[in-house]
């Protein structure tokens, strides 16, 4: 890349683009906090909360994220372009430590009423001009019409639909109040991480990975998870919190779930809850704050798995997805939604390599991976180590097979009797990380895998 005069490039070591679009994101006011009077001391200097995980979800997802910025600090000789600098470094680590990574940042020193001469210029790179991101599509062979602009103020979101990026205003920093250009935003979102969600929805549904046959998981919109377990052999960690509560890394368990789920675009969340239920309840409310519409069913008496489903039956009308509260998972929900359809079962059940069999249900299937024996099993049986794991999709007739009011449990009433009926189940295969957190080694494991990296969360 040429260097330029009074502009300051950082591009991420080995950047490599791996789509053709990109997400550019605004500094002050979108990553940063605005200060009243600019940006030329430390002590003003901070992160936006959600900034780090907002960027992180993009980083996940391999979607490239520029930070594209004005900054007339210079120019007013307010301090040197050193300074600058070492803010850009100084906000690659704060999002570092939260493991978020910024692909390039890009800042246009010029200004047309500079006091320092050297800066004087009405910079093709200035916001609302367009030159900057002119540029990086150039260098990185990117489609800004598939790209996204978050800004605050009305020089980014001019610039944006000038150039056709999809624009976002956010309502930190200016908020869109600086009246210096007039325009309607497209979108307008709270901060930078309902503003990220929104783009990883979109494009989850648009850029899927498997186009030929992504309309079937439109209809996938819902899912209930199993929150009810009492986590006896967990205690006494479960005697204050439920189980689904407990922290791996920095969250719940079931807020990595319920993330998962809307990164798959399903967003009406039902939560079967019954020992400490409420305090589920207390932590994500309706669900807002996640991008979700999260809706409670509290058992009054313990009715299994499949037992504490069937009192939703009259909100599954279509195809949805059942996920065990206690464990913890990576899995592909869009491609094991595709496989489910083309397969055309009753059910699918997620299914990996085990390696405690003696107490998991094991999954013996065909060469079409129609499931023909589902058992629990003893010392001396001959079987393959592949056994069930927490994900489970499912038609709503099978729900037709739950007794009403009854304890009724999915591994050792609901899945055997569907196949007794001879109701087609399918197993779909993953080496994608799942892996249940139900008894202390099992949680330590977790806990390691998760600071390992191994789960990505
Ligand atoms: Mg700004
Ligand atoms: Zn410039």
């Amino acid at each position: 890349m040429k260097r330029q005069l009074c502009h300051l490039i950082d591009i991420r070591r080995n950047f490599k683009p791996q789509k053709d679009w990109a997400v550019f994101l605004d500094r002050d006011g979108v990553v940063i906090k605005e200060t009243p009077k600019l940006l030329y001391d430390f002590k003003d200097f901070f992160v936006i909360p959600q900034a780090a995980e907002a960027i992180r979800l993009l980083n996940k997802e391999n979607i490239p994220v520029f930070l594209t910025t004005n900054q007339t600090v210079v120019a007013r000789g307010l301090c040197d372009e050193k300074f600058v600098s070492k803010t850009h470094k100084k906000i690659k680590k704060e999002l570092a430590k939260s493991n978020a990574f910024l692909d390039g940042i890009f800042c246009c020193l010029h200004s047309p009423r500079a006091d320092v001469k050297k800066y004087r210029l009405d910079c093709r790179w200035r916001k609302p001009k367009t030159g900057m991101f002119e540029f990086i599509a150039e260098e990185f062979k990117l489609n800004l019409k598939k790209s996204f602009l978050i800004g605050d103020s009305t020089r980014d979101i001019l610039a944006a639909q000038k150039i056709r990026i999809k624009d976002i205003l956010v309502l930190t920093g200016h908020a869109g109040k600086d009246n210096l250009y007039r325009f309607k935003p497209t979108l307008i979102k709270k901060d930078i991480l309902e503003a990220i969600r929104h783009i990883i929805y979109v494009s989850g549904v648009r850029d899927c990975r498997y186009k030929r046959t992504s309309k079937c998981f439109k209809n996938i919109k819902k899912a209930v998870i199993l929150c009810g377990g009492r986590g006896k052999r967990l205690r006494p960690l479960t005697d204050k919190i439920p189980k689904p509560m407990t922290k791996i890394g920095d969250k719940p368990l079931l807020e990595h779930l319920i993330n998962l789920l809307r990164e798959h675009g399903i967003i009406e969340i039902y939560l079967a809850v019954s020992y400490l239920g409420e305090k589920v309840e207390k932590y994500f409310t309706d669900g807002k704050k996640w991008g979700v519409k999260i809706f409670y069913s509290y058992d009054r008496k313990p009715l299994g798995g499949a037992g504490a489903i069937k009192p939703l039956e009259r909100n599954f009308n279509s195809t949805f997805i059942v996920l065990n509260g206690d464990v913890i998972t990576n899995l592909n929900l869009t491609k094991m939604a595709v496989f489910h359809k083309q397969k055309g079962g009753i059910g699918t059940i997620s299914v990996h390599k085990t390696d405690h069999p003696y107490d998991s249900d094991i999954v013996e299937c065909d060469k079409n991976f129609l499931v023909k024996r589902f058992f629990r099993p003893r010392l001396g049986d001959k079987f393959k180590l592949i056994s069930k794991t927490g994900t489970h999709i499912f038609e709503p007739k099978a729900l037709k097979f739950i007794p009403k009011n009854k304890k009724y449990s999915l591994e050792e009433e609901w899945i055997p009797d569907l196949l007794k009926k001879g109701e087609k189940l399918y197993a779909y295969y993953s080496k994608e990380y799942s892996h249940d957190m139900g008894t202390p080694e099992r949680l330590r494991k977790v806990r390691k895998d998760c600071k390992n990296e191994k789960i990505k969360l």
